[in-house]
């Protein structure tokens, strides 16, 4: 028979590494907006699987691509080409004007990709001397948890979110031997940090200026969850590099993109980058679809519904304030057994995110139950 969800969850405690902390529910099936744990108990889901699912969970049309593919091509490596990625690479290229793409599989991979690829630059283009080419970030940011990654996540922290005359210090002191300027439009992890508006004018205006590549990772903003395909069109800015991810397959298969022109694209010569199912054409063929889906189906729009940048929010707890001294966790969990999935970022914020295609009454309810939630801390 199934088996229940405390054993589930003892199971994955017993046998699985302890690299998270997740909160006490099982995810058994989902449709849409919708969960339901192996006991029949549903749950409208605030999360989206860190907006990978902004098309819902399980879109038929992103599934059926998936089966319909499945069974004639999964992996031809690239060592050979195979009849999908030339016709994703052309949409996603057409669809975000830019000349080029670099498929890779997790966000993390796109960021190393990105990083990599604006050394090279450096070095090739713009004449940064050997060995001292370097990528700049800012506080707070959140890239991945590869090492590579972390490097630039841990080395960053002089640079502040959001003030412009940080950066324009760094570029004045290193400007010269800068490749990259590496920032997420909205910083996600860090508690749905969203900055200044023009702030984003001012760093595409510096980065200009100082011959500096801007590399946007768009990885949880992008696709629709701002209210724009991008969340840097809110700037109305072009970075030189977009990182795509997450919902770029709507949940169902991993692939993550690369997005520059060709003068910086082909700094990458054969051999020097890729990855076994990069451009795997069963992934291209569910990123088309998915693609297509937030296209078609306007989801864009429907993320504008809500106050604030698009269906991107959250709340901070005060855990101070709180009458019953209670914690964004117990919040979260409060939440959990009223049937609303949400789960805290950064200690005290909880962020709202749910699938693009919510519908209103679940929207409603969700946003009742919060309210209720957060009287009864
Ligand atoms: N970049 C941003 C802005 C993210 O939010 C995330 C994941 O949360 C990543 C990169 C890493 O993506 P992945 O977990 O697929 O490696």
């Amino acid at each position: 028979g199934q088996l229940t969800s405390a054993s589930l969850i003892s199971m994955e405690h017993e046998y699985g590494a302890h690299n998270y902390h997740p909160l006490p529910v099982v995810f058994d099936s989902a449709r849409g907006a919708k969960v339901w744990d192996p006991e029949g108990k549903e749950y409208i889901d605030m999360l989206s699987a860190y907006s990978a699912v902004n098309q819902g969970h399980c879109h038929p049309k992103i599934v059926a691509t998936l089966v319909e593919q499945a069974q004639k091509l999964t992996l031809s490596s690239r060592a050979f080409y195979n009849s999908v990625f030339g016709r994703f690479a052309q949409q996603i290229t057409q669809m975000f004007s830019y000349e080029s793409v670099l498929p890779m599989n997790t966000g993390a991979e796109a960021v190393e990709t990105a990083v990599k690829l604006a050394r090279k630059w450096a070095y090739l283009k713009k004449g940064v001397p050997d060995g001292k080419a370097i990528v700049l970030s800012v506080a707070g940011n959140f890239h991945g948890r590869t090492l590579g990654v972390i490097r630039i996540m841990t080395k960053s922290c002089v640079i502040r979110y959001g003030e412009i005359s940080d950066l324009e210090r760094a570029l004045e002191l290193h400007g010269k031997n800068v490749a990259a300027f590496l920032i997420e439009p909205i910083q996600g992890e860090a508690g749905i940090v969203v900055p200044p508006r023009g702030y984003f004018a001012k760093v595409r205006e510096l980065c200009t200026k100082h011959n500096v590549l801007l590399i946007c990772d768009e990885i949880q903003t992008g696709l629709c969850r701002t209210g724009k395909m991008l969340c840097c069109e809110h700037e109305g800015i072009r970075p030189d590099m977009v990182l795509l991810g997450k919902a770029l397959s709507g949940g169902v298969y991993p692939v993550s993109a690369v997005l520059a022109d060709r003068e910086v694209m082909h700094c990458i010569q054969p051999g020097e980058h890729g990855s076994t199912y990069g451009g795997n054409p069963l992934g291209c063929a569910v990123a088309m679809t998915s693609l297509r889906v937030l296209v078609d189906e306007k989801l864009a729009d429907r993320a504008q519904e809500v106050r604030g940048r698009g269906l991107l929010n959250a709340v901070v707890i005060d855990e101070e304030k709180s009458s019953k001294g209670r914690t964004a966790w117990q919040f979260c969990l409060l939440l959990k057994s009223r049937g609303v999935l949400a789960k805290p970022t950064h200690c005290n914020i909880v962020r709202f995110a749910p699938p693009l295609v919510i519908l209103e009454e679940d929207l409603r309810k969700a946003i009742r139950i919060i309210g209720q939630c957060l009287s009864d801390l």
